[in-house]
């Protein structure tokens, strides 16, 4: 019985092919041994398009012999993109080494089975311990101290140094906390300061990939007073149980992102002049205390207990720079108008709200007093300049640059390039978007649309180099085949 490995081998080993020639044979030879070891109504066609793509990287990686080609090799390449980037390749790459294990165990059951499959379902076993094992990244996971959080958070978000060091430090003290429910310690309520746009939902959605608690965000500014419509307290903590896949004590151990969270400081008067906002905080402060929470789910009622969830609050809190001069003016007795005028066109003055802000601003800024005492830490972000959209285009380990230049690599095997000028422009353009480093997918996402439809349709295709005409203008894209001479793109920065 012959198995995929030594088919790709065999045809890695044949001269003369040509390249379509052999993506055809591999395929096949892929689908086959798919039907043989798999249910073909299952077919991930997309995975096993992967699986095809590591044989070629293998085949044209100068440094491997012809020789040495083999199903190692290409569970090497796996390998060194599961190490990239788990969150782009994991699932591709676990349906492949399922594919893979069930067709050399396939092989090895038969007589003929040797050392050689032996050692490759050895690798096997290895790659899903180290990547997919539940119990060694739980491991993993539980014994991240605030420092290991915060250098996974730096590969991801670029600045906002003060508020990734609380979130790490507020994450560990959870972990802590959830693992000796005994002790007591105080309970974290993290505030991020920042405006729209800077980092403060991206801290959040990096911890959420290390943490196994169950975690929900949600916009609080849609939240309404018990005795009105809308959103209640109740439905953020139904979303975080059935994320807990609907288990109690994991829900009680959850992690709670609430954006927006300034919005509710606003007065909201009803019809009636009451501030619907006056209740809203109300019923959060009951949440934020820690107690039991009565929950409907599926016509019957169970109580969630509070007291050991993590909360993060977050919200641009526009203007608050005003309150504390304003604060500051009363303490000294200077009179004055409090000088809350137009905050949306001015920018916050960082350092000035990080020495000053403190829960009595929080409380002249609109927070019920009991609702500020709660809170056990604050951070202010930082509005992004114009050098950090530069830096999150191209540093974070996932970033959208790089997203993109693995999609062509996958789809065309061209490169992609920009030239220094064309990505300040898209960072000169983000800057002007009122949503901040948001925007810059928007801004690229225009331009790769129609690189992305193209590109896989050209042959011989080698680079594409974006220009700042490009972003600008509209311009089309220089699409540059094999043959064309590379000395003109002298200066053009490639990923
Ligand atoms: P907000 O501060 O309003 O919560 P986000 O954190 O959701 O904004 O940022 C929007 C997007 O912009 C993110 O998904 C991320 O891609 C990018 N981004 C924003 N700030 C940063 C940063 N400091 N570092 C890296 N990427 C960022």
């Amino acid at each position: 019985m012959i198995n995929i490995y030594r088919v790709m081998e065999r045809i890695m080993a044949e001269p003369g092919q040509t390249h379509a020639d052999e993506s055809e044979e591999v395929s096949r030879y892929i689908l086959e041994r798919f039907v043989l070891v798999c249910d073909p109504e299952e077919a991930d066609v997309d995975a096993l398009g992967y699986l095809e793509m590591l044989y070629f990287r293998v085949k044209d990686d100068k440094r491997i012999l012809p020789e040495l080609r083999s199903l190692p090799r290409i569970l090497d390449k796996l390998e060194e993109d599961l190490a990239y980037s788990r969150e782009i390749f994991g699932e591709r790459a676990a349906y492949i080494l399922e594919f893979l294990e069930a067709d050399t165990l396939r092989h090895a059951t038969d007589k003929s089975s040797n050392e050689r499959e032996k050692l490759i379902l050895g690798r096997i076993l290895c790659l899903k311990r180290k990547y997919f094992s539940e119990s060694s990244t739980e491991e993993k996971k539980e014994r991240k101290t605030p420092v290991e959080i915060k250098a996974y958070l730096d590969d991801y978000v670029i600045g906002q140094e003060d508020a990734k060091r609380a979130v790490s430090t507020a994450v560990y003290g959870h972990g802590k906390r959830v693992r000796h429910p005994s002790v007591r310690f105080a309970p974290d309520v993290v505030l991020l300061i920042g405006p729209s746009g800077c980092g403060k939902t991206e801290i959040m959605r990096r911890i959420r990939e290390i943490t196994d608690h169950p975690m929900v965000f949600t916009d609080v500014s849609s939240l309404g007073a018990s005795q009105y419509r809308g959103r209640h307290k109740e439905d953020i903590l139904l979303e975080l149980y059935e994320e807990a896949g609907r288990k109690k004590s994991l829900a009680e151990n959850g992690i709670v992102f609430m954006d927006e969270f300034d919005k509710l400081l606003l007065p909201a008067i009803s019809e009636r002049g009451v501030n619907i906002h006056d209740d809203v905080q109300a019923q959060l402060l009951t949440m934020l205390e820690g107690s039991e929470v009565e929950l409907k789910c599926d016509g019957h009622s169970l109580l969630l207990d509070t007291s050991h969830i993590l909360f993060v609050l977050a919200g641009a809190f526009q203007g608050i720079d005003e309150f504390i001069r304003a604060d500051k003016r009363e303490k000294s007795k200077i009179s004055g108008h409090i000088g809350f005028t137009s905050p949306l066109v001015k920018d916050m003055d960082v350092e000035f709200v990080r020495r000053n802000i403190n829960h009595e601003v929080l409380m002249k800024y609109g927070m019920k007093r009991e609702l500020a005492g709660r809170i056990s830490s604050i951070s202010v972000l930082e509005a992004l300049t114009e050098k950090d959209m530069l830096r999150i285009l191209t540093e974070p380990k996932d970033s959208l640059l790089r997203r993109y230049e693995r999609e062509l690599r996958l789809s065309c095997d061209a490169e992609l390039v920009f030239t220094e000028d064309a990505l300040r422009a898209v960072a000169a353009e983000a800057l002007k978007s009122p949503s901040g480093a948001r925007s810059l997918q928007a801004i690229l996402g225009r331009c790769m649309k129609e690189v992305l439809y193209r590109a896989p349709d050209m042959a011989d295709l080698r680079r594409i180099v974006i220009d700042t005409d490009v972003i600008t203008e509209g311009a089309e894209p220089r699409y540059i085949t094999e043959n064309e001479d590379a000395e003109q793109h002298k200066g053009d920065i490639s990923l």
